[in-house]
């Protein structure tokens, strides 16, 4: 176990790929800097999931969670989608031009094709745009790449190698408080209280510290402002239905403002052949999904996330709570992992029982309990999701069929932001804040680019 360094130029909290290319930054811009890594995970070779080992089907509630915590962050079992735009994955085109967005983007991809990332690229297709507009349903253009979860692993790993020589990494360092003034950093370190400070102090802590951070704020008097929320479901059908869409641009991203409530649901994190997995947000279970590159990994459907958008004014404060709370409640009616529901039998108002899932066509790729969604699910968000199903249907037919699996629930609650001038926080010195834990971004490549700007920021 390598010791803390009392004292150190730049500390980074959180080892996720926001952290991970503030470090390489840093350490090319000015290789005297001395840096380190904060992460409260744990190694990347050490991440290990029980589900994944197919050791237990359902959420062991392991702590640190291996799929959202150590080093590579959130991203580490992602599906590996590199979004190549300004259009969507974030709000740093509120912050920076959006050329200049742009152009971080871009340097980080070259830094993870440096790391044997793939060159290929999804371009954008406006025949598709078209079809979709012809149905009310609005399509994001952007350029894509798909590293897939294999390979996204591989060479996220190869960069955290290549930080080892020039970055302490402390890893199962959980900071538990950042003094303002004094700049120290009080962690528990494999166990430990120890105490490092730093001239410049990083949060880069993802959604999984987002929880932490906003009580940091808050103790600190950082005005938060809050972000919107997304609650729906995991989407689940045959690959075949999406096909058409996932040849040309992998990706369909696709949002659509319902009828009756005005509300906007949207279709996003799209996983050819892929599978579906829980991911553990401080002890709240959600689903996800991922798809590897490697064809003998392959599955035979396909899944995406299909999120109705809430944002709530006055006097509500709490969006991320709401969307916590709806969550637990499937939680609770699964006895502690998720609900899966044939779409056929939601709308017939009828639960989906172990019986009724024998009897789909659709083959779910993860184990989830059978059962009723509208029994957690507040009728706002259920409505808007079913009349989103039927209109992409029109665009892909069979999206609507009855054996469609509605896995729930998944929630997207980004993180509030804090006051910050160019990503200092207000009332401090040095002291910073990036990616999806400070609410600027909820995309790999965003929250790369944060960082990579940040950087430049404090050593150029
Ligand atoms: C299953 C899944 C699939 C996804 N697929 C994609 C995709 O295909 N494409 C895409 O663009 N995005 C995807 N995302 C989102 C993407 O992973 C995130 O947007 C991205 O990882 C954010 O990077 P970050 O560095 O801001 O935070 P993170 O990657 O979340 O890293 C933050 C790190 O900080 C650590 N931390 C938190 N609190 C503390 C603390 N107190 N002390 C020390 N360390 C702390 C955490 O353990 C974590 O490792 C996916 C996410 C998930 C969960």
């Amino acid at each position: 176990m390598m010791d803390l360094k009392k004292q150190y130029d730049v500390a980074i909290i959180g080892g996720g790929i926001g952290g991970i290319m503030t470090a390489y930054r840093l350490t090319h811009n000015n290789p005297a800097l001395t840096v380190c890594i904060l992460e409260k995970g744990k190694t990347i070779d050490d991440r290990i999931c029980p589900i994944i080992k197919k050791q237990t089907t359902h959420c062991a509630r392991c702590t640190p969670c291996a799929i959202m915590e150590g080093m590579a962050g959130a991203g580490a079992f992602s599906d590996g989608k590199y979004i190549i735009s300004t259009e969507y994955g974030g709000w740093l085109s509120e912050f920076m031009p959006t050329e200049t967005l742009l152009n971080y983007i871009e340097q980080a991809d070259r830094i993870l094709v440096s790391f044997g990332a793939t060159t290929e690229r999804y371009l954008p297709n406006d025949n598709l745009k078209k079809l979709c507009l012809q149905y009310d349903l609005h399509m994001h253009q952007a350029q894509l790449k798909h590293l897939g979860t294999d390979d996204n692993f591989v060479t996220m790993k190869k960069i955290i190698d290549s930080l080892k020589n020039q970055v302490d990494i402390f890893t199962q360092a959980e900071v538990q408080d950042v003094d303002q003034s004094s700049h120290q950093i009080s962690v528990d370190y494999q166990g430990t209280l120890q105490a490092v400070s730093a001239a410049k102090i990083i949060f880069a802590v993802g959604r999984a510290g987002s929880n932490f951070f906003s009580k940091w704020c808050k103790k600190n008097q950082v005005p938060l402002h809050n972000n919107q929320v997304d609650i729906g479901v995991r989407v689940e059908l045959p690959a075949f239905i999406w096909e058409d869409f996932s040849r040309e641009i992998y990706e369909p991203k696709i949002w659509y403002r319902s009828k009756q409530y005005g509300d906007i649901t949207r279709m996003f994190c799209f996983n050819e052949k892929g599978c579906v997995v829980t991911e553990n947000t401080d002890g709240v279970i959600t689903v996800n999904g991922h798809a590897y590159r490697d064809p003998a990994k392959k599955t035979i459907n396909s899944n995406f996330a299909l999120l109705s958008t809430n944002r709530f004014t006055q006097p509500f404060r709490e969006p991320i709570e709401y969307a916590r709370h709806v969550a637990r409640l499937a939680n609770l009616i699964s006895g502690g992992s998720v609900l899966v529901q044939r779409l056929g039998d939601l709308e017939r108002g009828r639960r989906t029982d172990e019986k009724r899932m024998e009897q789909s066509t659709t083959k779910p790729t993860f184990d989830a309990v059978p059962g009723d969604l509208s029994l957690c699910m507040p009728k706002r968000q259920l409505d808007n999701i079913l009349e989103t199903l039927h209109a992409l249907d029109k665009v892909a037919p069979g999206t609507a069929n009855y054996d469609t699996l509605l896995y729930g629930m998944e929630c997207k609650y980004y993180s509030a932001r804090p006051e910050c001038t160019n990503f200092e926080i207000v009332g401090t010195e040095g002291i910073y804040a990036i990616g999806d834990g400070a609410g600027f971004t909820r995309s790999l490549a965003q929250a790369a680019a944060n960082g990579l700007y940040v950087a430049d920021l404090l050593s150029k």
